[in-house]
């Protein structure tokens, strides 16, 4: 920080939502709206809809049947209520004295014993009722609504919300011109009281309809910058030798390509041979055999005198995903004297500076690993083809860092990416103006279908019967345990605790343990001896998301299946049904307070249960979650679009595509302010 304060907890979480600038919190819009604005009387009240009441506690006292409670009761001279609260602290109780007149917020609920309120929202019956709708911001736990709103009012007062859209743009793109940036974003914080409430939800709104044309047109102002940038870039062309490595690999392979393999492989190499560098997204269900496309590019760009680079989010990740991949090409590299070079963090120093030197010398032909590949140390002697895999999991920096490897000015490597999590290609199309997508819609033959099932955590017991049925079968089983972001210790003695409850249930059985905070050769232990065939249940955290590859694993049990993502679901369930056995996954779920299980959650077990089909599963995350989240770059920062929404808002984005051109032509400077304000320091994303 510039004068060296340290920042509060609620300054931290702003910045860490990406809240730095006026402009920021000035775009950081209401998740919804509460209607603070009337008051009800309990005698006209109806049951189930929220409501906000006002009266005098009456009695205050903390009970425990059927747990412990603080219950208040309110008078409104029409009516009592109760209030519940099963959780609170003494200045609860205080706040809340016999006598105090309090306004309380929340759903009815009618009942034996009257009205009731659970966990309402209560404040001091103090000052005017407000005027217009209070809004509710999306917030985290460190970031109180309160101070969020006061930050947000303040900034909305500074911020330049000037328009950035050229004259005629707005009603170009079939927009209401009275609606301008400014007017919009302060009728979105600040609906007065007789807007329509659905048209702000389902964002029909004409306010919403500028923000959304808005980020859009910012998001491809911004690619199409990033796609002119690139296009006058040069790259090597990369020309595959006949009878070369890539040849000698395709003989070596113990299997054929599938045609969607051919047909990618193809795309690629076109690609490579062009003088344009390659920025190009392979995209492929868990299991469809993206390695060996991977690694035909890779003999491609080493046959034609170059380097390539590997890179995979994790060390784990990085040796698993590449160990094929290096098993097939390593044989082939060694009579040409060429190697391959391996960098992690955790790499000894000596062992490390041996490596360095190798991808100096240009000796190391294929250079694999982590984040460590892209430190400063590392100079490549010709770096022609950079590879990335999970490339969703690493920040813009690092991408742009690998590509700024090669050291011939205005020449650049040739980028491939690869994703596990396939985005639905029309979307892909329209959304990546600079982004080319190769798509593998095919898996390999002889894979089994995966029979899931949704199983209360109350049934646990039938589950650990079945692992043993598996395992007196001769199979193996996974049991993954939820990573549990906030807290990586609890995240541990979760699955501590798995792992002794089974080895306890299965007595003579070796059940390994593996978790993100072991280090690196124990990880290898555990791993090597499931993969071995020694260890007959692997528990984890999510360290074996993508990677593991033991064919004899016939099920796959993930614990607190409702506390992941649909996509992070379906790559686990991956793992199994590589063999020829039949195999199961089983998503263990444990309900919520009040038996429940959210709607959302709810939703994704249901898809989980219903399709194998990466894209439909995509298709389902996106319907369930929305494409800002779905598309963002979640580990390294907001997601892209927060406001449009793609299927929805098709024909808009059309229209906002096709004006972007003219939009950088003849007004640069308008559209470098606008992609400043909207996408700010996360412009990048959109570059690399
Ligand atoms: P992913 O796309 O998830 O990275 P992999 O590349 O790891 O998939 O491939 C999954 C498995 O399928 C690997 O064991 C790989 O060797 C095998 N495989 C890949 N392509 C084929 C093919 N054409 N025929 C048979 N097996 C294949
Ligand atoms: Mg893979």
């Amino acid at each position: 920080m510039p004068d060296g304060k340290p920042l509060s907890a609620p300054q931290k979480a702003l910045l860490k939502l990406g809240l730095s600038r006026d402009v920021d919190l000035a775009l950081h819009l209401p998740l919804r709206y509460e209607d603070e604005t009337r008051i009800v009387t309990l005698r006209e009240a109806r049951a189930g809809e929220p409501a906000q009441v006002e009266g005098t506690v009456t009695a205050c006292e903390i009970g425990y049947r059927p747990r412990r409670q603080l219950v208040v009761v309110l008078d409104d001279g029409t009516d009592t209520c109760q209030l519940r609260f099963f959780s609170f602290y003494p200045s609860h109780q205080k706040a809340m004295a016999v006598g105090t007149r309090l306004r309380a917020r929340g759903e009815l609920r009618g009942g034996l014993f009257g009205w009731q309120m659970v966990h309402p929202v209560v404040r001091p019956a103090t000052g005017a009722l407000p005027s217009a709708l209070t809004p509710v911001y999306p917030t985290v736990a460190a970031l109180p609504q309160a101070y969020l709103r006061k930050a947000i009012e303040s900034a909305l007062v500074r911020a330049d919300l000037s328009d950035t859209l050229p004259p005629g743009l707005a009603a170009g793109l079939g927009l209401d011109a009275r609606w301008g940036l400014r007017e919009a974003i302060e009728f979105l914080h600040h609906p007065g009281t007789g807007t329509s409430l659905a048209m702000l939800e389902d964002r029909s709104h004409p306010a919403w309809q500028r923000l959304k044309a808005e980020e859009l047109l910012a998001q491809q102002l911004s690619q199409l910058a990033s796609k002119r940038e690139r296009d006058a870039l040069r790259a090597p062309a990369l020309v595959p030798l006949s009878g070369g490595l890539r040849d000698q690999l395709l003989a070596a392979l113990p299997f054929g390509l599938t045609g969607a393999q051919q047909r990618v492989g193809e795309e690629i190499a076109r690609d490579l041979a062009r003088e344009h560098p390659m920025h190009r997204l392979l995209q492929g269900d868990v299991g469809s055999g993206k390695t060996v496309v991977a690694a035909l590019a890779a003999a491609v760009c080493i046959d034609a005198g170059w380097q390539c680079a590997l890179m995979a989010p994790t060390e784990i990740l990085a040796e698993q995903h590449f160990r094929k991949l290096i098993g097939w090409l390593e044989p082939l590299l060694a009579p040409r004297g060429l190697s391959v070079a391996w960098l992690t963090g955790s790499q000894k120093k000596k062992e490390r500076t041996a490596m360095l030197a190798q991808v100096a010398s240009g000796q190391a032909a294929l250079v694999v690993g982590t984040h460590a590949v892209i430190q400063e140390q590392v100079q490549f002697s010709r770096l022609g083809l950079a590879i990335i895999d999970e490339q969703h999991r690493f920040g813009v920096a690092q991408r742009l860092a690998l590509r700024g490897k090669i050291h011939e000015p205005g020449l650049e490597p040739h980028l491939l990416m690869m994703s596990a999590t396939p985005i639905p290609r029309t979307l892909a199309m329209s959304y990546y103006a600079d982004l080319d997508v190769s798509t593998l819609d095919e898996l390999p033959p002889g894979r089994t279908p995966v029979l899931t099932r949704v199983v209360a955590e109350s049934r646990r017991e039938e589950v650990i019967e079945r692992i043993r049925a598996q395992l007196a079968q001769g199979r193996q089983v996974y049991w993954v345990c939820p990573l549990i972001e906030e807290s990586e210790a609890l995240d541990l003695s979760n699955a501590t605790a798995t792992h002794q409850q089974l080895s306890e249930a299965l007595p003579g059985v070796r059940v390994g343990l593996l978790h993100s905070r072991m280090p690196q050769a124990d990880k290898r232990a555990v791993m090597d001896g499931f993969e071995r065939g020694e260890t007959g249940v692997l528990v984890s955290t999510t360290v074996i998301e993508v990677g593991v590859d033991v064919p004899n694993a016939s099920l796959m049990v993930i614990e607190h299946a409702e506390r992941f993502g649909l996509s992070q679901l379906h790559q686990l369930r991956g793992r199994v049904g590589r063999g020829a056995a039949a195999s199961a996954c089983v998503l263990l779920y444990a309900a919520g307070e009040g038996g429940r299980l959210g709607d959302t959650a709810k939703a994704r077990l249901k898809a989980m249960a219903e399709t194998h089909d990466g894209f439909e599963i995509a298709r389902r995350d996106l319907e369930i979650r929305g494409p800002g989240e779905f598309l963002g770059a979640r580990q390294s920062g907001a997601p892209l679009l927060r406001f449009a929404d793609l299927e929805q808002d098709r024909p808009l984005l059309e229209r906002v595509r096709a004006a972007a051109p003219g939009v950088l032509d003849q007004h640069p400077e308008l559209a470098r302010r606008h992609v400043a304000r909207w996408l700010g320091g996360k412009s990048e994303y959109l570059k690399a």
